[in-house]
Parts: structure tokens; C-alpha cells; sequence
């Protein structure tokens, strides 16, 4: 856990979120600011800041990431579309360093997107 870091205090539920998954890698929950009808973060129990920063020993968290995200997209009958955005780095809109996946879906995309 990194002690200033927001996603780690929500993973040790000491700020409270609305928690959609968790298991001992990979936690989920639904974003404060909502930018689709659904509107999901998914991220890795053990704390890195961004892709930029991910190495070998994140592969298997990072593919799991991605499979949670397809399991809610399903749970939630997303089949008409959902899109998963990880923002890496402030120039991209990266404003939480530690590592998560927004699942958006529930509303049509346009690319390329802003
Ligand atoms: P990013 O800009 O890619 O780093 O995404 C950070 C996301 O975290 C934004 O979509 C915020 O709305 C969301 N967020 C910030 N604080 C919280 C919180 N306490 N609970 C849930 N989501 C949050
Ligand atoms: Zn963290």
C-alpha cells in the first residue's frame, strides 16, 4: 500500500466506494463521477502508478484487470459496446497514480475520442 494514495485507502476500505468486485489481486468499483451509465474502475490490490510503470511482475495483474472488466461488461449486458480506457500520465488525463481501467458502457462512443 502507498500511504498518500487514494485507490490503495479505498482497497483497505478506509474511504468508503461502492466496492462491484473484489478478489485477493484485483478490486472494482463504481467511479465518483460517473462519465456513462456505467461507469467502472477496476484496479490491482498492489499499488503501481500507471502503465508507464508496470513491469514483467504485472503481467498476470494486468491481463486479470482486463478479464474483470469483460466479466462486468457481461454481468451488466454491455454487448452492444463498452469501452476500457487506462489513461497514463497527466498529458493523457491521468489524475490517480495508481493503476485503473475505466469501464465505460450503457451509451454510444465516438472515436477518435478527446
Ligand atoms: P484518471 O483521471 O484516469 O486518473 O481517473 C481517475 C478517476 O477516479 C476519475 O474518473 C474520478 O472520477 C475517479 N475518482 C476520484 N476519486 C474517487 C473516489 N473517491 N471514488 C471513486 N472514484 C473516484
Ligand atoms: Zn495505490
Amino acid at each position: 500500500m502507498s500511504a498518500d494514495c487514494l485507490f490503495c485507502k479505498i482497497a483497505a476500505k478506509q474511504i468508503p466506494a461502492k466496492l462491484v468486485h473484489e478478489d485477493a489481486e484485483v478490486f472494482a468499483f463504481e467511479d465518483i463521477n460517473p462519465q456513462a451509465p456505467t461507469h467502472v474502475l477496476i484496479c490491482p490490490k498492489k499499488h503501481f502508478s500507471s502503465l508507464a510503470d508496470a513491469g514483467a511482475e504485472h503481467e498476470s495483474v494486468l491481463g486479470k484487470v482486463a478479464l474483470v472488466a469483460a466479466k462486468i461488461a457481461r454481468d451488466r449486458s454491455l454487448g452492444a459496446g463498452y469501452r476500457t480506457v487506462i489513461n497514463t500520465g497527466s498529458g493523457a488525463g491521468q489524475t490517480v497514480f495508481h493503476l485503473h481501467l475505466h469501464l465505460l458502457g450503457g451509451r454510444s462512443f465516438r472515436w477518435p475520442p478527446g
